[in-house]
């Protein structure tokens, strides 16, 4: 042993002289504390179902009295010196805590003394409270100080309270457990449940979203199908107008909008077959305006073509439905006049020639005097073929012409005057 260690004995000795001095002391008005406020505290409640908060000094204190008796007997005076009010389950400690301290050999009756003043706080104090080993260590302590005194009824007795309130213990535990696990468990199902309704909403919402955009989309789609469409057919409506105006152009003549040259020969010999396969009659006119190379020169170009113009109307007027009129040259027409003799073609060109001298001669300001002469030929005489037909006609308004204009001439008088 060292010089140290002696010290320190001997230091501790009279440490724990001075110590047990100050308690016995102490005792005597700590005893007479605890007792004045248990009694205020009696009077004002009856007992407690619940659990009552410790101090943390106070359990502190509690665990170094356990190990340290000198070191818990400085603490437990200088918490005193605090003079902090205490509840009862801190009481109850602070009365432990004093038995740990007391807890040396010949000391055991202050054990039994302070343990059993503890105990008398019980019936305030929640049970489940009680039941934990930090307030029934108490009976443990009683139980074995009792063993150590012989008095084995007591020490069984204690030690079986001190049993019994452990196991009530660890059944609250369990319980407090399996509330927790449940709890737990509740909140983490409720929590899911919530997660799965989130997730539900959301994909319920994506779907809707979705749908509608597909919608709009499907929706776009029709109407640029209907845009696409109409489009086409439109530009398919105008093409056709188009061509349908080009062919009509093709065959139609723009000053007076009769056929024109190419029409008159493709229609006459159609014309021609059918009149010859069905041994009908046919007559071809062709009609030349007089001098209009004067007029022209005379009045203008345009009064030239008015004249054209409106020799044509004149013409088409005095036509029957079924005559075909066109425009075959500059101021020469020609009809085909299916079903029409020489008398007859005859008839209906005396007609037009008639027609043209009294109107534009009389509608003029000018005083133009507009006359025609018209050769005529039926295929009675000519039958070989429409541009025969058509040639014989031409040389009978020639022969007009030649006999002083302004007149009608057949081709049937002209071969005879020529056979003459
Ligand atoms: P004729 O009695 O012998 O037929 O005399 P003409 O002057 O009518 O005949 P000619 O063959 O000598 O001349 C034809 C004239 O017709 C000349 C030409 O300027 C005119 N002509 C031809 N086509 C048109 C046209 O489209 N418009 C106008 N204004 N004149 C035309
Ligand atoms: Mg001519
Ligand atoms: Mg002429």
């Amino acid at each position: 042993m060292n010089k140290y260690s002696l010290l320190k004995g001997v230091t501790l000795y009279f440490l724990m002289i001075f110590i047990s001095t100050a308690v016995n002391a102490e005792e005597i008005i700590g005893q007479q504390e605890v007792f004045n406020q248990l009694d205020s505290f009696y009077a004002k409640q009856q007992s407690s179902t619940v659990f009552l908060a410790i101090n943390n000094k106070i359990l502190s204190l509690n665990t170094l009295s356990l190990r340290d008796k000198v070191a818990a007997q400085v603490k437990f005076l200088a918490l005193q010196e605090l003079s902090l009010t205490f509840n009862v389950a801190e009481q109850y400690l602070l009365y432990v805590v004093r038995a740990n301290i007391d807890d040396t050999a010949g000391q055991e009756y202050k054990v039994i003394n302070w343990l059993n003043k503890a105990l008398k706080l019980e019936p305030l104090l929640a049970k489940n409270q009680l039941n934990t080993p930090l307030f029934a260590g108490a009976y443990l302590t009683l139980a074995n100080i009792y063993a150590s005194q012989g008095e084995d009824k007591k020490a069984f007795d204690s030690k079986k309270q001190y049993i019994t309130k452990y196991f009530a213990y660890l059944k609250q535990q369990k319980a407090y457990r399996v509330k927790g696990l449940n709890e737990k468990y509740q909140i983490e199902k409720k929590h899911e449940e919530n997660e799965l309704l989130t997730q539900n909403s959301q994909i319920q919402h994506f779907a809707l979203a979705r749908a509608e955009s597909e919608r709009s989309q499907q929706h776009l789609n029709i109407a640029i199908f209907i845009a696409v469409g109409s489009l086409f057919l439109l530009l398919l409506l105008r093409q056709f107008k188009i061509r349908q105006a080009l062919k009509l152009l093709a065959k139609t003549d723009s000053l007076t909008l009769l056929p024109n040259r190419r029409s008159f020969f493709n229609n006459g010999a159609t014309f021609m077959t059918q009149a010859l396969t069905a041994d009908k009659a046919l007559s071809v006119l062709v009609l030349d305006i007089d001098n209009l190379k004067d007029i022209n020169d005379n009045f203008g170009y345009d009064v030239g073509d008015s004249i054209i113009c409106h020799v044509a109307v004149l013409a088409s007027e005095t036509m029957r439905s079924r005559d075909f009129l066109a425009r075959i040259g500059g101021e020469e027409f020609a009809a085909i006049l299916p079903e029409a003799n020489i008398e007859q073609a005859r008839a209906i060109a005396e007609h037009i020639r008639e027609k043209i001298q009294a109107n534009v001669s009389k509608n003029q300001n000018n005083n133009i005097e507009v006359t025609v002469s018209i050769g005529i030929v039926s295929i009675a005489d000519v039958r070989e073929n429409f541009d025969s037909l058509l040639h014989a006609a031409d040389l009978a308004m020639y022969q007009a012409k030649a006999k002083g204009r302004n007149q009608v001439f057949s081709y049937a008088i002209e071969r005879k005057e020529n056979q003459d």
